[in-house]
């Protein structure tokens, strides 16, 4: 795989050695560790870097974040290289090191057989497990992922390890997880806790019981969501908290305080507020002192993905968006301190990214101070948020008019099985038509997905260069989103501000999924005493190969 640029090379340790760094990579050979490493993976769903680089500054002093700046390394533009920048190919990218042309793990979703979307870790040989043991529900895994992770190849080098993986959502713990972890655990809000599934294991650990079983998280929703620190989201947001365009999700609400008791699904509406992360948290704390073993070094991979709900339903530009931020730094805060005390400060190192940025929703394109950068005479933003509409598409809605278009072209029949964000798939009747008769039916799908000006490319999947180009330009973004035998026929690429509806609450709410940088940049953060520069930000890009290549040399690999 070749990801140079000129701009990015100068970044990357990976890049040619006849080229001189610009940048030298503030990692040095870590020195031969006195005890094994206490090694501590975090992803910030939907953590971009604009947000970043304009909030992170914000925060107060006793925080998580501004400790991570006066200990570690900040890195505030790292690139993913593919196009299609949603949560399951961000993280199976981040610990591979890979894009989903070489992963497999080309989306969140894929359709099932009559069409209905699932997730793309779904595994009919399977099962679910709860702390009750296996049930009945069919369950996920990491088969579809065609390379090695970084947990894979810790565990090969030493085969006592302690591995342990913990997400709000089952591609998010997945990828940190690797093949063989001692622990994968995900919560699950229809069963309201967390589980795990019968790929890893037909129990659930012991010492997870009291931080992650259902007792533990509805405890966690005993009182309403409140803003932690009103005087500092009013003087940040740019928006009202009753901003038109919020979703209101199973009744839950869109204004402060958010009353668990008030949703319909409380579990779902946990995910969706800082909540959700603190329950994760709280199993990583469990973790590190229950399951670690001294003499052996640990991965602890944690995603946090209640920043990515509050997102999809509220915008970046809510009330809630900012509290989640506010409270999220709390949370780091606290749970670092819990770290200094279990392993000691210098026993633990970090590295921090995100898996995929966020545009604002488009109900407030007409909010001027959420979009400074189109006041400027240039009208040029630095992380290419556009100033022109904003606007959703729905997944379904283009489903059915590329069935019409079909039926249109080559007669009756079911020809789409569905639209899985940013992917068309095809019927096996469809698959098997002969290749004239194909011929047409596609390029009928391709005219009627063009009338769309929300949607700037259509990409046949069987198109795709053999070999991608070099660089950053859309085309090579594209390329390396697309593996060979998707299983998709088309691969629908939205304008800047476009995007697919994530379904949470249809028709509001935002989301993600451009190969724009809003959407493709995230920060990485690196802890590590002794061995990262402290107090250190690099603005230089680096390509999200760093991610692995930092928890890699941390590990002592
Ligand atoms: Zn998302």
């Amino acid at each position: 795989m070749r990801l140079k640029t000129a701009a990015l090379c100068l970044a990357l340790a990976a890049c040619s050695s006849s080229r001189t760094p610009a940048v030298t990579a503030p990692v040095a050979a870590p020195p031969e560790p006195a005890r094994p490493p206490v090694v501590v993976t975090v992803v910030v769903d939907q953590f971009a870097a604009w947000i970043a680089a304009e909030r992170v500054p914000l925060l107060p002093d006793d925080g998580g974040f501004a400790r991570l700046r006066r200990e570690g390394t900040w890195f505030r533009q790292m690139r993913y290289m593919h196009a299609a920048t949603d949560t399951a190919p961000g993280h199976s990218s981040l610990y591979t090191g890979q894009p989903p042309r070489e992963t497999g793990i080309l989306a969140n979703e894929v359709p099932d057989a009559r069409g209905a979307r699932v997730s793309i870790l779904r595994d009919e040989a399977s099962r679910v497990v709860t702390f009750d043991g296996p049930t009945d529900g069919v369950g996920s895994s990491i088969a579809r992922l065609r390379v090695p992770t970084l947990a894979d190849a810790l565990r090969e080098r030493v085969p006592g390890a302690v591995i342990v993986s913990v997400s709000l959502k089952d591609r998010g713990a997945i990828f940190g997880a690797g093949r063989h972890p001692d622990a994968a655990l995900w919560y699950d809000p229809g069963r309201d806790t967390f589980i795990t599934s019968t790929t890893y294991a037909n129990a659930l650990p012991a010492w997870a019981r009291s931080a992650g079983g259902t007792d533990a998280v509805r405890a966690l929703r005993a009182t309403p969501w409140t803003l932690l620190d009103a005087a500092w989201v009013r003087s940040h947001a740019a928006t009202p908290d009753d901003q038109r365009g919020e979703g209101d999700l199973d009744a839950w609400g869109t204004t402060f305080p958010h009353d668990f008791a008030h949703a319909r699904r409380p579990g779902g509406a946990m995910r969706a507020s800082p909540r959700g992360d603190q329950a994760v948290l709280a199993l990583a704390e469990a973790a590190v002192a229950n399951a670690r073993n001294a003499e052996r070094p640990m991965l602890l991979a944690l995603s946090l993905s209640s920043n990515d709900y509050v997102g999809h339903l509220f915008g970046p530009d809510s009330w809630e968006a900012w509290d989640q931020l506010r409270q999220l730094d709390a949370s780091l805060g606290r749970f670092f301190t819990r770290l200094d005390a279990l392993v000691g400060p210098r026993g633990w190192s970090l590295v921090l990214s995100g898996d995929h940025g966020i545009v604002s929703m488009p109900e407030v394109q007409t909010v001027a101070a959420a979009r400074p950068w189109c006041a400027s005479d240039a009208g040029r933003d630095p992380w290419e948020r556009p100033c022109g509409a904003l606007s959703r598409l729905d997944p379904d809605v283009i489903a059915q008019e590329l069935q019409a278009a079909a039926v249109s072209a080559i007669g009756p029949g079911t020809w789409v099985r569905g639209v899985a964000d940013p992917y068309v798939y095809l019927t096996p009747e469809a698959q098997a038509l002969p290749p004239d008769r194909a011929r047409r039916m596609i390029d009928a799908m391709i005219r009627r997905a063009r009338q769309h000006e929300e949607l700037e490319r259509v990409v046949e999947t069987t198109t795709v260069a053999a070999q991608c180009p070099e660089g950053e330009g859309v085309e090579a973004l594209l390329c390396r989103s697309i593996p060979s035998e998707s299983g998709a026929a088309l691969f629908l690429q939205s304008r800047a501000g476009a995007f697919f509806d994530a379904g949470y609450t249809l028709g509001f709410g935002t989301s993600h999924g451009s190969p724009y940088l809003f959407d493709r940049a995230v920060p990485l953060f690196v802890r590590a005493p002794g061995t990262v520069e402290a107090g250190r930000v690099i603005d230089e890009p680096i390509a999200f190969t760093r991610f692995r290549e930092m928890a890699t040399r941390l590990l002592g690999m």
